[in-house]
């Protein structure tokens, strides 16, 4: 027979499978995993897998659930394969929106839109836990020597003594500058991030907060994570990322969703590299 739950214990299991969600993915963040999710989600899963348009969160919930592939039960059927007898979800977050009328700021005028009103979870089961149709097979392209894009973007990488104390930094009067007082690989890839994130927001007419901003720091730090983990390096640095989330006074699920768009600004930050630098390779290729 199946059970039946009243609403009330359906929605005492919705918040609870919710708080779960949201504590892993605040806990990936303090053990320094977003770079190997990110990593992960840029070269293990295949671009035709939907979980591909999936929202940051998401993708760490995807990681942490050890799989390059998670659909829900319909989408499975869609590509002829069925969930296996026994097989558990995992929930991922469903944006709900609502219609509303909104009036024009200038013209008045009466417009409808879209509005979030919350999340909801949504089960999906990985594609381990599934039977059927093989899926076409999927092959990441090769990794590009990551420092190249300084060479695509022109900028000049000078070794020196360490003036303050930090490891290497990355200067924009005149010429762009990346100053390094380390070999340590990690460092230069933490300044190139701050270099792709600069072109990022030139490209949506935003320029970079002078100093050491938190969130231009943990998007860099997550950078150099993601690149380090793309080659083989053990996971990276967190500091920023958790001070960060010491500091927060705002609720948990405004702290996700902060982290969630930073992480997604980093992801943005590595394919800029990548690309820079495989435009250079290519460049060397055909000379
Ligand atoms: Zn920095």
């Amino acid at each position: 027979m199946k059970p039946t739950y009243t609403k009330e214990e359906r929605q005492a299991y919705m918040r609870e499978e919710t708080r779960k969600a949201m504590e892993s993915v605040l806990e990936m963040v303090r053990s320094g995993q977003v770079g190997d999710a990110i990593a992960h989600h840029l070269m293990d899963v295949s671009p035709d897998a939907p979980c591909r348009e999936w929202s940051p969160t998401n993708r760490m919930l995807l990681y942490l659930n050890k799989t390059a592939d998670a659909r829900g039960y319909r989408q499975w059927a869609e590509v002829g394969r069925h969930v296996a007898k026994g097989a558990k979800a995992f929930h991922i977050f469903v944006p709900r929106f609502v219609r509303v009328e909104k009036a024009d700021t200038e013209t008045g005028e009466e417009k409808e839109e879209q509005k979030l009103i919350g999340f909801m979870l949504a089960p999906v089961f990985r594609y381990e836990d599934t039977e059927g149709e093989p899926l076409p097979e999927y092959q990441a392209g090769p990794v590009p020597d990551f420092a190249e894009a300084a060479t695509a973007w022109n900028i000049a990488i000078e070794y020196g003594p360490s003036t303050q104390g930090e490891y290497g930094f990355f200067s924009v009067k005149g010429r762009e500058v990346i100053h390094l007082s380390s070999q340590d690989p990690d460092t230069l890839w933490h300044e190139l991030g701050h270099a792709a994130h600069k072109r990022l927001l030139a490209s949506q007419g935003k320029s970079m907060k002078p100093g050491q901003d938190v969130e231009q720091e943990i998007v860099a730090e997550w950078v150099a994570a993601t690149i380090g983990r793309i080659v083989g390096r053990p996971t990276g640095e967190t500091a920023w990322a958790v001070r960060y989330m010491e500091a927060y006074a705002g609720s948990q699920e405004r702290l996700l969703g902060s982290l969630a768009g930073l992480a997604a600004v980093a992801e943005d930050c590595v394919l800029l590299i990548m690309d820079a630098a495989a435009s250079v390779a290519t460049i060397a290729q055909t000379a």
